[in-house]
């Protein structure tokens, strides 16, 4: 029997979402910093926003494989759209696992899109340990927060929201939280390096409101939902955004040196030597950290002792490379990947979000380093 397989339907509709409305319009995305509505529509009505949604309430029922898969093609056209649909998938994994149903069936419809609000002006990228509050009210609990960073703010339906515990000292809580609740608020307008269209602002929450049932999982209990269910979603599919970043990357480099001629040798970049080193490193680099993306899934799906130790590697190695691949890129389509005309530059600097996305790559490196001393993660 033949090992191929028929490509599952989803990522037939993604790819005609791909070539018909994302990658049309990455390069205006981009330069206008505009978040990719059309892009969250049309993959809402291909099914996709419900892809890891179970299929008892309407979604695929897919898990960490598909969403990479889904996430780096995203990200060879249009790493904006590609880290907006990483977020909305995190988010989902906590809806999934312990949100409203009403919410998960809109999820699965693709009628609602969610983001992770974790990282916060206080505790920086150590969202981990969140100093927010949430304090219970008559009405429910309220929430008061500075948000530092929150992919699709403003545009999302709801945020997965970390608080301090409110009843368990030291501890956190998550929060669902409609972004249609009073006291939210958008300070300024997303203008970044990159990631441009993924309208990362700082959200602000002053006494917002929302129903006790709201809370995700128990209170005290949010590292069993940041650490527990939301990290394995956030590293596989942030690394799949860096491999994708770093195929785009690598192909648009061979086409412009393979096409670009010096005419007074008559040759074309491509016969220079140093210049198919350069391409060879690239190709390794992005096979390197796909492959260890493909065993991270395959250590999550089968439940392998090491897996939590793939989850921690998976993005810091990703992310490296990606820019490193990128650097390498822009070294190798010269002057003319300085200027938009090649367009490996919008690669090179989406590129540069993943070290700094929390876990950061340097935050990550200390967790590995205590896995392989034996040390817990947190003193
Ligand atoms: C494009 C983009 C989208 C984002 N989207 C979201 C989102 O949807 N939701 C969300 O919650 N957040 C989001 N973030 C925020 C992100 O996860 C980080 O929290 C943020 O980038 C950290 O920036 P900072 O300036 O606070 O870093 P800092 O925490 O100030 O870090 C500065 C430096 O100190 C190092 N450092 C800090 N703590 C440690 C540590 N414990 N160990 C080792 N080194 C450490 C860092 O590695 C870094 O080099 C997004 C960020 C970006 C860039």
């Amino acid at each position: 029997m033949s090992e191929q397989t028929a490509q599952p339907a989803y990522l037939t509709e993604l790819e005609k979402v791909i070539n018909n409305v994302i990658a049309p319009a990455a390069v205006e995305i981009d330069a206008s910093a505009s978040f990719p509505r059309a892009a969250l529509d049309a993959l809402g009505q291909a099914g996709l926003l419900g892809l890891i949604s179970s299929p008892e309430v309407g979604g695929l029922g897919q898990a960490h494989r598909a969403a990479a898969q889904v996430v780096e093609c995203l990200a060879t056209e249009c790493a904006s759209t590609a880290m907006v649909v990483c977020m909305h998938y995190c988010a989902t994994a906590a809806i999934e696992a312990f949100g409203p149903r009403a919410v998960r069936e809109e999820i699965a419809a693709g009628r609602h899109v969610s983001t992770l609000a974790f990282s916060e002006s206080g505790s920086r990228s150590n969202f981990w340990a969140p100093v927010s509050t949430a304090t219970p009210v008559a009405e429910g609990v309220r929430l008061d927060a500075h948000k530092s960073w929150a992919t699709s703010a403003g545009q999302a339906d709801s945020y997965v929201w970390s608080s301090r515990a409110i009843a368990v000292e030291g501890q956190s809580s998550v929060w669902l939280v409609p972004a249609s609740s009073k006291g939210l608020s958008i300070p300024a307008p997303f203008n970044g390096l990159g990631l441009r269209g993924n309208y990362s602002s700082p959200v602000i929450g002053e006494g917002v409101v929302i129903p006790a049932e709201n809370l995700l999982g128990t209170d005290g209990g949010g590292a069993d939902v940041m650490l527990g269910v939301v990290l394995p979603y956030f590293q596989v599919m942030n690394a799949a955004c860096s491999t994708g970043i770093m195929e785009a990357a690598t192909n648009k480099a061979v086409t412009h040196v393979s096409g670009t001629e010096l005419t007074h040798t008559g040759q074309s970049l491509a016969d220079l030597p140093t210049v198919r080193a350069y391409l060879a490193r690239m190709r390794i680099k992005t096979d390197q950290a796909r492959a260890l993306l493909q065993d991270t899934v395959t250590a999550l799906k089968t439940g392998r002792a090491d897996a939590m130790l793939r989850v921690l590697e998976v993005k810091a190695a990703a992310g490296e490379n990606a820019n490193e691949v990128t650097d390498l890129a822009m070294r190798v389509c010269g002057g003319a990947a300085y200027r938009k005309e090649v367009g490996v530059e919008r690669h090179f600097r989406d590129a540069r979000a993943s070290t700094v996305m929390a876990p950061t790559a340097d935050a990550l490196y200390d967790f590995i380093g205590r896995v392989l001393c034996g040390k817990p993660l947190f003193d």
